[in-house]
């Protein structure tokens, strides 16, 4: 086999290397990251944390709401138990009651307002843990994914190395070492020729160099320096 098409071969194999080395960083970082779980957590702690407090006011509102009753009735027995008589002070308690009731009904809206807001939060909070089961179900999933497409890239990149290490051994170090350097400037090292235009710049070649690039030796290109292939 003409070395220039060993060559061709080996920048082939060097691009896969390339892509799956790349597709195996990007797996690798991906595994064990937990943000997307992390975020959903965080969310519904929040909510958790609203739904605590809004109990909290509930629980509060109900015991001044109980409280206020409870001197309702006292009032209301000083008021119609007979035992106080002056008119001075049965208007005063009279006023008392009245701003006592006024504030219980105000409580007691104030209460529905909060159950009402505990209500939705709690089936928010019920959501949010639905979801964050199914996303933490999903993860697993695509985490054991992730594994192995991680295994199935490695095994590939064994085999892909064995095969690169195969094929240098059969081309001399100089052009090993050329190819190598090309590569590292330029990405692409080898160029095929179509027409007698090198394909990497668009340059037409002279005829000299088709010729010795013809013979398959290792010719490089007169304007971009890559080693052509001609197929
Ligand atoms: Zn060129």
């Amino acid at each position: 086999m003409a070395v220039t098409r060993q060559l061709f071969q080996l920048q082939e194999l060097d691009t896969e290397i390339e892509q799956k080395e790349l597709a195996l960083a990007q797996k690798q970082s991906q595994l064990g990251n937990r943000q997307v779980l992390d975020t959903a957590q965080k969310q519904l702690d929040a909510e958790h944390k609203r739904l605590d407090e809004l109990r909290h006011q509930h629980r509060e509102a109900e015991a001044e709401v109980t409280d206020l009753l409870t001197k309702i009735a006292d009032i209301e027995g000083q008021l119609y138990g007979g035992k106080i008589t002056s008119p001075k002070e049965l208007t005063s308690l009279q006023h008392e009651l009245s701003i006592m009731k006024a504030r219980s009904d105000e409580l007691e809206d104030t209460t529905l307002e909060i159950i009402d807001r505990v209500e939705e939060t709690e089936s928010i909070v019920a959501a949010a843990t639905d979801d964050l089961k199914k996303l933490e179900e999903d993860w697993q999933h695509q985490q054991q994914q992730l594994s192995d497409d991680i295994k199935k890239l490695q095994g590939n990149l064994e085999d892909l190395r064995k095969k690169r290490q195969e094929l240098t051994s059969q081309i001399d170090t100089e052009t090993v070492n050329l190819y190598e350097k090309i590569r590292k400037q330029k990405k692409q090292a080898v160029a095929k020729v179509e027409q007698g235009i090198c394909r990497a710049c668009r340059i037409s070649l002279s005829a000299s160099v088709l010729q010795r690039a013809r013979s398959g030796q290792p010719t490089q290109c007169g304007t971009c320096g890559r080693i052509l292939y001609i197929s």
